[in-house]
């Protein structure tokens, strides 16, 4: 179907809410926007998309999404530039990946250019709530539901994709140390971890929790196999850099198709910084660490766009990262650069950044 066959219905709120947020002091993903966006799956297709005051919704306690976690959900962000212009970063990546993940979990996919107008209309509504200046930014969060009411186990044939919008700051997590994943797997092969499926995040609250009680803040995903190939850092993808050189494990099943990760590649690759991407094992890391070749490891992704790892743990030992100046610092270099992107700070070579108005 084409966008002109659907036309989103728009119902603004009698009142703005963004005087009682405080904008300086802000909780990840704690606060919404006025508005939200809707559209229903029924009869098999997409039916009355809509823009509502931000709210509650009503569904059935038998609607399969609650019995069988048939949901799948979106991350990305919008940012504001000094004279108030708002750019998206990269959605289609985000939406085509949505899609994707809808495939694998036996959802509908939903029109593309209908989610694009969706995301175009509701961030303009809301524009207030996008700050500009470095790290402020406006967290967009769809997201698509099965909700059928029927506990029989079989695919939902009633859906519903909402988006959300929540401003955000740039969060320091500080020192983050990583222990390496040897009995736990995020994902196995043939599974949803390429997808983002809500339950993938449910599946990793224990592990991530064991390893808190141990004092670490993230677990290093490895495969699902031999617990040997490091894959990814909590939700996000991951680098590490010996030497000079930037490495990060291929996409495959299990490893989220990262759009920072992807973005953070093509960048280095400007600034002449090596990269390879290929597997990197356990070993190859506690070898290079003793050596004094193991200089960073951070993870990537929408949040927190680059998360720098202090020490890794593996089987009982923790191997620190050693101290490089700020200036020197990869994770510095290639977050300043993406942001200066997402911000319109500097000419936009990829065409990556997509206008709001
Ligand atoms: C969303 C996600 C990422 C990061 O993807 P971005 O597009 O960079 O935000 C990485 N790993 C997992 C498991 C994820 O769900």
């Amino acid at each position: 179907m084409s966008l002109s066959e659907y036309t989103i219905k728009i119902d603004t709120a009698s009142t703005s809410k963004i005087d009682q947020v405080d904008f300086e002091n802000l909780i990840f993903g704690a606060n919404f926007t006025d508005h939200m966006f809707t559209c229903d799956y029924i009869n098999g297709k997409w039916e009355n998309p809509k823009i509502t005051p931000y709210g509650d919704i009503s569904i059935s306690p038998a609607a399969k999404v609650f019995h069988y976690g048939q949901a799948i959900f979106e991350g990305m962000k919008a940012f504001k530039d000094d004279e108030g212009k708002i750019f998206m970063f990269r959605p289609q990546e985000n939406i085509k990946r949505f899609n994707k993940s809808a495939v694998r979990l036996a959802m509908p996919e939903f029109p593309e250019d209908l989610f694009l107008e969706a995301l175009k209309k509701l961030i303009n509504l809301d524009r207030e709530w996008v700050k500009p200046g470095f790290g402020n930014a406006l967290y967009i969060r769809p997201f698509a539901i099965a909700t059928q009411s029927g506990v029989l186990a079989s695919p939902s044939d009633q859906y519903k994709v909402i988006i959300l919008l929540s401003p955000v700051q740039s969060y320091f997590s500080g020192e983050v140390k990583v222990e390496v994943a040897e009995k736990y797997s995020r994902a196995a092969d043939g599974g949803v971890g390429a997808a983002k499926a809500a339950g993938n995040y449910a599946a990793q609250f224990y592990p991530t929790n064991l390893a808190a009680e141990r004092g670490f803040q993230q677990v290093v995903w490895t495969d699902s196999r031999e617990h040997k190939y490091l894959e990814e850092a909590g939700t996000m993808n991951v680098f590490f850099r010996i030497n000079d050189t930037l490495i990060t494990a291929p996409t495959s099943e299990r490893i989220l198709d990262g759009v920072t990760r992807k973005s953070l590649i093509k960048i280095a690759e400007e600034l002449d910084i090596p990269v390879e991407v290929r597997r990197i094992s356990i070993d190859e890391i506690t070898e290079a660490s003793e050596k004094g070749e193991l200089k960073e490891i951070f993870g990537s992704g929408t949040a927190a766009v680059i998360s720098p790892v202090s020490a890794i743990s593996y089987k009982g030992i923790e191997y620190k990262l050693p101290k490089i100046e700020e200036e020197k610092k990869y994770s510095n270099i290639l977050k300043q650069k993406i942001m200066d992107i997402q911000y319109n700070k500097c000419e936009d070579t990829y065409n990556w950044r997509v206008e709001v108005k």
